[in-house]
């Protein structure tokens, strides 16, 4: 044993019993090993991962500067459900949701509320509980069935709602989008509003193109319906990526409380938030919006604390970053860099657009992300999941994925331009993206279909 001993500390990392032995993978060791050599096996397992910054799939924060890291470093342990143990950092989530909510032209701010949760997705839940319990409530105050709730979305929607009505049994409808409607607007929705309709979902930036919904001529829509049959259908924005992007580049437009319709968005914090993830937020326009009977009380400092999650524990550093990156930028700082984004957004999509083969889809002046599709008979022998493939042999994953259902047999293929692709980059991409093209012009018959890079779409 002593001899053992002394041979795991002598030995240098790598021929280490533990790193250079037959470790079990899928039961737990027998024994324990050194931490260097533990940890040398897991960071050498995670190096294979892809290179985060290279990956324009993500919407999620991939840089934050070295002040964050340390900040993170030291408040890694905190739980953010312990409000008692950690009323600095409860009261820090609440001064983060007030200024997300006053971002959002939140009309009074006293009669608001908010919270934190652990992305958008949670956020989105709540939004969508809170629209299903008013709306049973209502119909249960007339003495009407609660039987059957349905709500309005895109087909474009994000995965989340598709869970929502899954997980809630709320019948989703969807409102397909085509070349001509290529967002959810407003159009025919007369055919989807009924009595049991609990809410519309409006996106601001659609995941698969980054186009914004707009907001205001659903709300006039809906506001028509009204008038003519009285069901009054509240909005929620899923304002995932441009609930951050919106209040600074495109102050003017309206999507946000500043429409009465609007009952309550959500955010990603870890996404134009500008946060390591995960931290999402949900803001209702006024405290009655969301039914007091979801809301459930902890312990906090002696007293009650009201709280509204479906996690229970999750880490409260995140919440301290995004205090952070408020304190950090200010609002000059979070334009500036949601500016550059855009520029660079808008630059690339210019230059794909120049190349031959592709037809934009939008060019990124909504959230800094757009997509491509492959023009007719462009390309007798590849298709972009060839492209993507190359892409990623240089080590950038560029995703292609079919639309939503009424679409799918349109390919796109998309770039979410983040903080941290420069302009430098930007060029290096296009460099890639040429060489591949013209290498994929060049062959003489298709490419073999195995093997390719197919359903990286972070949606
Ligand atoms: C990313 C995204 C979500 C899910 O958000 P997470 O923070 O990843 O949980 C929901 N809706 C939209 C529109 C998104 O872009």
């Amino acid at each position: 044993m002593a001899k053992k001993q002394e041979q795991l500390t002598v030995n240098p990392v790598f021929p280490r019993p533990g790193d250079s032995d037959d470790f079990s993978k899928y039961k737990l060791p027998a024994d324990p090993m050194l931490p260097e050599a533990a940890y040398q096996i897991v960071h050498d397992e995670a190096m294979l991962d892809g290179n985060a910054r290279l990956n324009l799939a993500t919407f999620v924060s991939t840089t934050m500067d070295d002040q964050a890291s340390k900040l993170y470093a030291e408040t890694f342990d905190k739980n953010m459900i312990d409000k008692d143990e950690y009323p600095a950092t409860a009261e820090i989530e609440d001064r983060c949701w007030k200024i997300v909510a006053d971002l959002w032209h939140a009309p009074n701010p006293e009669k608001t509320i908010g919270t934190s949760a652990i992305g958008s997705s949670e956020a989105c839940m709540l939004g969508g509980l809170a629209l299903k319990r008013r709306w049973q409530q209502a119909r249960r105050a007339e003495g009407k069935s609660t039987e059957k709730p349905n709500i309005i979305m895109s087909s474009a929607v994000q995965v989340v709602w598709e869970k929502f009505a899954n997980y809630w049994d709320v019948e989703p409808r969807y409102v397909p989008i085509s070349l001509e409607h290529k967002t959810l607007d407003g159009h025919d929705l007369e055919k989807y509003v009924d009595e049991n309709t609990i809410g519309l979902v409006a996106i601001l930036g659609v995941t698969y193109t980054g186009m914004y919904e707009p907001v205001k001529e659903i709300a006039a829509a809906l506001d028509k319906i009204e008038k003519k049959t009285g069901f009054n259908v509240p909005i929620h924005v899923d304002a995932a990526s441009g609930g951050f992007i919106a209040p600074f580049l495109q102050p003017e437009l309206e999507w946000d409380f500043r429409i009465k319709r609007v009952h309550s968005i959500n955010t990603s914090g870890h996404k134009y938030g500008l946060v390591y993830p995960g931290l999402g937020w949900v803001v209702w326009r006024k405290r009655e919006y969301l039914p007091d009977d979801l809301i459930f009380k902890v312990s906090y400092l002696g007293g009650e604390m009201p709280t509204l999650a479906i996690n229970f524990s999750r880490p409260g550093a995140q919440v301290l970053l995004q205090y952070y990156a408020f304190m950090r930028l200010g609002f000059e700082g979070y334009r500036e860099v949601q500016a550059r984004c855009r520029d660079v957004a808008q630059y690339l999509a210019k230059e794909i657009g120049k190349m031959g083969p592709f037809k934009l889809w939008n060019d990124g002046s909504d959230i800094p992300v757009f997509a491509w599709y492959l023009k007719k008979n462009a390309s007798p022998n590849w298709d972009l999941h060839d492209l993507s493939s190359l892409l990623r042999q240089k080590g950038w994953q560029v995703p292609s994925y079919p639309m939503p259902d009424d679409m799918a047999e349109l390919t796109v293929q998309r770039v979410v331009v983040r903080s941290g692709l420069s302009f430098d980059l930007a060029d290096k991409l296009l460099e890639d993206m040429r060489s591949s093209v013209d290498y994929l012009n060049s062959l003489e018959g298709p490419l073999p279909k195995e093997g390719r890079e197919v359903g990286t779409f972070a949606h």
